[in-house]
C-alpha cells in the first residue's frame, strides 16, 4: 500500500544533503558561530525578495513577535485583537509583554474578519494583528482602512505565509512590523528554531536589532534593556541554502494544490481552499485545510489507508485554551470552521503518486457514504 505521512522531517535534510554538509563544514570551519556573515547576507536576501527594508532574524516566530511588539511601544494593559484560528503563540506573545490578547472571529476563508475585529474594538485596543494562516494574506486592505479609521497600528502575525502577497505586496510588510517562523515544517524552514522580524520602520528595526543582543548598540555598548534572541548564523546559512530553491518549491506547492483541488473540487460535503489563481491572493500553502463534514470518520478513513492527515493546532483555537485565560465568548465561525477542518498532506516529499492517492482515497470515502 502507498503510504503518505502527513510530514516527512528527515527528508528535509536528504534534499540537499551536500550542499547542508557544505554549509556546515564551512560555517564551522571558520567558527562564525554568533551574528556572523551568513546571517547579515541571508537578511539582506530576505529583504531585497519581499521588498521591505529590514528583516531581523531572531530566535524563533514567538519571539518575533514579543520582539516586534516591544519595539512598537506596546504597553502592559493594551489590547490586541488577533484571530481566533492562530496558534498559541500569537496570544502568548502578546501575553509576554504584559498585553492582551482579544480573539476575533474568523470568515468563511478562515482568516481575521474584519467584521469581527471592529465589534472587538475597545477603549484600550491599540492594535490589530491578523495571522495570515495557511499561507494566505487576508484582505488587507479591510483591515488597514480599519485600522486607520479607529487609529491602531497594524502587525501580522506571518509566521505561516513567507513568500505569500496580497496585491503583490509580501505578506509581513503590511504594519508595523511582521514576523515570519523557520520552524522545520514550515515553508521555509531550518534545523532547529528560527524566525525573523520585517519591518519598514527603522526605529523598530533599530530596536529589535538592540533587543535581540541584550541590549548592545553597534559599538557594543549597552544601550537598553534587551535579550538573547538570535538567528544562529549556522540556521541562516542552512536557510540560504533552502532560499535558492524557494521559488520551486512555492510552485511545487501550488501545483500540488491544484491537484487537490481538480481531484475533490467536485465532491459535496467539502470545502476546499482557495485554489491558487493569479488574482489578488498569491498563496504559498503552507498548509492545505480542507474542511469536511463527518471529519473524524473521513480522517479514521485515511489513517486505514496509510494516510497522515492533522488537525491544525489539535482542533485548540485561541477561545479553547483555558490555560491563556481569555474572557472570550463563543465564536460561531471559529467553532464551525475547526470541528470540521482536516490538513492534507501538504510538503516538498510528495510525489503525484502519493497525491492521487489521497485523492482517490477522499472520493472513496465520500461514495461510500453517500447513501
Ligand atoms: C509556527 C507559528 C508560530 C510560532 O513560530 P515558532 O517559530 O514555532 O515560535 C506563530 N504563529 C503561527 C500562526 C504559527 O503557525
Amino acid at each position: 500500500m502507498i503510504k503518505v505521512p502527513f510530514f516527512d522531517y528527515p527528508a528535509l535534510y536528504r534534499r540537499f544533503a551536500a550542499e547542508f554538509d557544505n554549509a556546515f563544514h564551512d560555517v564551522c570551519s571558520r567558527g562564525a558561530f554568533i551574528l556572523g556573515d551568513d546571517l547579515s547576507e541571508f537578511e539582506a536576501e530576505m529583504a531585497q525578495r519581499l521588498d521591505v527594508s529590514h528583516v531581523i532574524g531572531v530566535a524563533d516566530g514567538t519571539n518575533a513577535i514579543s520582539l516586534g511588539l516591544s519595539a512598537a511601544g506596546i504597553q502592559p494593559g493594551d489590547e490586541i485583537i488577533v484571530s481566533a484560528h492562530t496558534y498559541v503563540a500569537t496570544a502568548s506573545a502578546i501575553q509576554s509583554v504584559g498585553a492582551v490578547p482579544v480573539p476575533a472571529d474568523i470568515g468563511p476563508d478562515g482568516l481575521l474578519d474584519p467584521a469581527a475585529a471592529a465589534r472587538a474594538i475597545s477603549g484600550r485596543t491599540r492594535a490589530l494583528m491578523p495571522t495570515q494562516l495557511n499561507g494566505r494574506v487576508c484582505k488587507m486592505d479591510a483591515i488597514r482602512a480599519l485600522a486607520a479609521d479607529c487609529s491602531l497600528m497594524v502587525f501580522e502575525d506571518s509566521a505561516q505565509a513567507m513568500g505569500a502577497t496580497y496585491r503583490g505586496q509580501a505578506a509581513g510588510t503590511f504594519g508595523a512590523f511582521g514576523t515570519l517562523s523557520f520552524y522545520p515544517a514550515k515553508v521555509l524552514g531550518c534545523f532547529g528554531d528560527g524566525g525573523a522580524v520585517l519591518t519598514n520602520d527603522n526605529d523598530i528595526a533599530a530596536r529589535v536589532l538592540q533587543m535581540r543582543d541584550h541590549g548592545r548598540d553597534q559599538t557594543g555598548e549597552f544601550v537598553s534593556r534587551g535579550t538573547n534572541s538570535r538567528l544562529d548564523n549556522l540556521q541562516a546559512a542552512f536557510l540560504r541554502v533552502r532560499l535558492r530553491a524557494f521559488d520551486l518549491d512555492i510552485d511545487r506547492r501550488r501545483e500540488i494544490a491544484a491537484r487537490y483541488h481538480h481531484g475533490l473540487g467536485n465532491l459535496g460535503g467539502l470545502t476546499l481552499p482557495p485554489q491558487p489563481d493569479d488574482g489578488d491572493h498569491f498563496d504559498v500553502y503552507q498548509n492545505y485545510e480542507i474542511r469536511a463534514e463527518r471529519r473524524d470518520d473521513l480522517r479514521a478513513f485515511l489513517k486505514q489507508r496509510g494516510i497522515g492527515t492533522a488537525v491544525q493546532w489539535g482542533g485548540q483555537t485561541l477561545d479553547r485554551i483555558a490555560a491563556l485565560g481569555l474572557a472570550v465568548e463563543t465564536l460561531p465561525c471559529t467553532t464551525r470552521y475547526i470541528d470540521r477542518s482536516l490538513m492534507l498532506p501538504m510538503n516538498m516529499a510528495l510525489s503525484d503518486t502519493q497525491i492521487d492517492h489521497v485523492i482517490s482515497s477522499i472520493q472513496a470515502f465520500f461514495k461510500g457514504t453517500r447513501e
